[in-house]
């Protein structure tokens, strides 16, 4: 058995302080790049250019190049993201938009916080993201916008999505917090990276996230000058001129501590995203034919950079019995999200679409993810998957 990292040689510090396992690992991470960001935390001290700054404006410069997007607009972070998509697009109060109710509340959140109508979408079962036959049948006179969300790091089937939004003459943000740096092909062969493929693509910068700051931070892309254009002046208080607002805009920009960070990590990301493959490769073998764990499926459109490898547990096991067992075993859990939105407090109110949404419900009692960052070693994916296996034993047993 080896102790060493997947991908990368084994970092200098102690092992006891890379030993514990956790859900994500962002100290080990922070080492291998330690010097780049020092120097760059130094430059920032010496032009005291501390926000929206020189590093800021050389990675937003370096993301679009590695997207392929003409524009990356920086912002405060991806909920600020995709309040100011919704904001570029001249909605009207009581607008529908469509959007998943398995995602993160900051989806719906930005809807209706602007006044306008989130209108909930069921999932698909295999790959949770928004079902484009559910999404065809939740479309009515109001609907203007639909948020697609490339949940755990795949992207939805944006082909459909995109024809759909053609026919319905509707506008598409995709919520790309969780899926940076995942291709997505079209039929005819062609790809293009998530986040630019509708109209406007936001993203976040959250240090769990794929490609993560040590703060707050957000994006939003863009391929048509004139959004581009007006997304950053929404971000900066609706003004072109400085001191002059010809909109109502929100004060949202990015650190350059930050923009020092994100360009250290950029040109690390794909093999971010390979050492994530490779620990996703692992579960999958470890966990292959046991037909009560679900593997994360992958759909043939899209390539999967697995923000988080989540199972789903056959309904003959108690999901948060196994999470519970797992945490005795010193292994952290997550449930992404044990709440859909639609049945949160807040949003409970908003018409819900006929039929309800069956899979969410579903899934979100039946879904847990694991560990899973850039840091993880064999012996550590040994010892998790060994004890999902024994846990989900223990369950039999006692059946
Ligand atoms: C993290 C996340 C957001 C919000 O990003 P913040 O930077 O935390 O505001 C929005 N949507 C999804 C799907 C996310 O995972």
């Amino acid at each position: 058995m080896t102790s060493q990292s997947l991908i990368f040689a084994p970092s200098n510090s102690s092992m006891t302080l890379t030993h514990k396992i956790q859900m994500v690992d962002l100290g080990s991470q922070y080492r291998r790049i330690q010097e780049d960001i020092q120097t760059g935390f130094d430059e920032v001290f010496q032009t005291c250019a501390f926000v929206n700054g020189p590093p800021v404006k050389r990675f937003c410069k370096a993301l679009a190049e590695y997207l392929g997007a003409n524009t990356v607009i920086p912002c405060g972070n991806g909920t600020d993201a995709l309040q100011l998509a919704l904001m570029a697009l001249d909605l009207d109060q009581g607008d529908e938009v469509l959007v998943p109710s398995f995602t993160f509340v900051a989806t719906a959140e930005v809807i209706a916080l602007l006044g306008l109508t989130p209108v909930f979408v069921d999932i698909d079962p295999k790959t949770f993201n928004m079902d484009a036959d559910a999404l065809r049948k939740a479309i009515g006179p109001r609907s203007k916008c639909i948020i697609p969300v490339h949940l755990y790091g795949q992207v939805c089937d944006m082909e459909a999505i995109m024809n759909i939004a053609k026919e319905h003459n509707l506008y598409v943000i995709e919520d790309n917090a969780q899926a940076i740096g995942a291709d997505y092909t079209f039929a005819d062969g062609s790809t293009k990276k998530a986040g630019t493929i509708g109209h406007i693509g936001c993203t976040s910068f959250y240090p769990s996230k794929n490609l993560g700051c040590y703060g707050d931070g957000g994006a939003i892309f863009a391929n048509c000058p004139h959004l581009a254009e007006k997304l950053t002046q929404l971000a900066n208080h609706g003004q072109k001129v400085k001191y002059t607002s010809d909109l109502v805009g929100v004060n949202s920009r990015m650190d350059s501590f930050q923009g020092v960070v994100l360009g250290a990590k950029l040109p690390h990301l794909d093999r971010y995203i390979y050492a994530r493959r490779q620990a996703a490769k692992f579960y999958d073998q470890a966990f292959q034919g046991f037909e009560l764990l679900n593997l994360p499926y992958r759909a043939t459109y899209s390539t999967h950079v697995f923000h988080q490898y989540t199972l789903l547990l056959d309904d003959r096991l108690d999901r948060d019995a196994l999470g519970d067992f797992l945490r005795s075993k010193e292994i952290p859990n997550m449930i992404y999200y044990p709440i859909p939105c639609h049945q949160q407090k807040a949003y409970a109110h908003y018409p819900q679409v006929h039929g309800g949404l069956p899979v969410t419900d579903h899934h979100a009692k039946q879904v847990i993810s694991l560990p899973m960052h850039t840091e993880l070693r064999v012996d550590q994916l040994k010892y998790i998957s060994e004890t999902v296996l024994e846990g989900v034993d223990k369950q039999l047993a006692t059946a």
